[in-house]
């Protein structure tokens, strides 16, 4: 049986991809990658996304949101914008959104007005939320916990961190979206300590792509570009690591993903 996976977070639209992309998904059909969402993380970029989505229907879906970099420019119009995305069939979550005190590139206050407004917006649309979280856990969860009732779903975006947010999350009822950062023994140590507690339908994975290109990929590409057809190579870390085989992953995952974005995959 060929493996069947489902790249949650690719960011197609991204620049790098601006000349190849068709290559670039013909390669993650070849490698099992048989459906992907893609990554909105701005009003441009979720726009470029439904597009994108559009024209490929039986391959890709899109997410629409503002990530909390860009919380500052988030006004009214946007919010506009963003509902007409979110009336679209292809637009199957809102996102990215949530809180980034990392680096604080949008004030606080800023994201978390910005966060409210999408949360809002997810509950009027019915669609379950993309979500982003950095550095900024109390915050981000105080919110949640106010919200959960009204949405329908979450997922939490590359989730990196330990047992104990894990269990805040699963307590939020939230799906955990796993990365290549599970394939960096030193970084991602903590994620590769709590990914076998994460239950099988929570589970699901995504690339990032083109970000968090898995460190121990043989041979690194020179270009250091993540893509989706990487996936297969994070699912056998994922796999190792939970004690589960690699279909096991596969199945659980993509029923997964199917079941939270209410996605229909073309049968290969
Ligand atoms: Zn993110």
């Amino acid at each position: 049986m060929k493996i069947s996976l489902i790249d949650i977070g690719s960011n197609l639209t991204h620049e790098s991809f601006a000349s190849d992309r068709d290559t670039v998904m013909a390669r993650a059909i070849e490698a099992g990658v048989r459906y992907q969402v893609v990554t909105g993380a701005d009003l441009a970029s979720s726009s470029q996304a439904a597009a994108l989505a559009a024209a490929h229907p039986a391959l890709l879906s899109s997410t629409a949101g503002v990530h909390p970099h860009h919380a500052r420019s988030f006004d009214a119009s946007g919010r506009e914008q963003l509902s007409e995305l979110l009336r679209r069939p292809q637009v199957v979550a809102v996102g990215e959104c949530g809180l980034d005190y990392y680096r604080n590139f949008s004030p606080p206050d800023a994201q978390r007005a910005a966060f409210l407004a999408q949360l809002e917006l997810a509950a009027a649309a019915r669609k379950p939320v993309f979500l982003h979280q950095r550095d900024a856990h109390g915050d981000f969860t105080a919110i949640l916990r106010d919200f959960r009732g009204s949405l329908t779903g979450g997922v939490a975006h590359c989730f990196t961190e330990g047992r104990t947010e894990l269990e805040d999350y699963l307590a939020l009822d939230l799906h955990i979206g796993v990365t290549g950062w599970i394939n960096d023994e030193r970084r991602g140590q903590l994620l590769r300590e709590s990914v076998p507690h994460i239950p099988a339908d929570r589970l699901m994975l995504e690339t990032d792509a083109p970000y968090l290109l898995p460190r121990d990929l043989v041979p690194l590409p020179k270009s250091r570009r993540n893509e989706p057809c990487f996936l297969p190579h994070i699912a056998r870390t994922v796999a190792h690591l939970r004690g589960e085989s690699l279909d096991d992953v596969a199945i659980s995952t993509t029923r997964n993903a199917i079941r939270f974005f209410g996605l229909s995959p073309a049968h290969d």
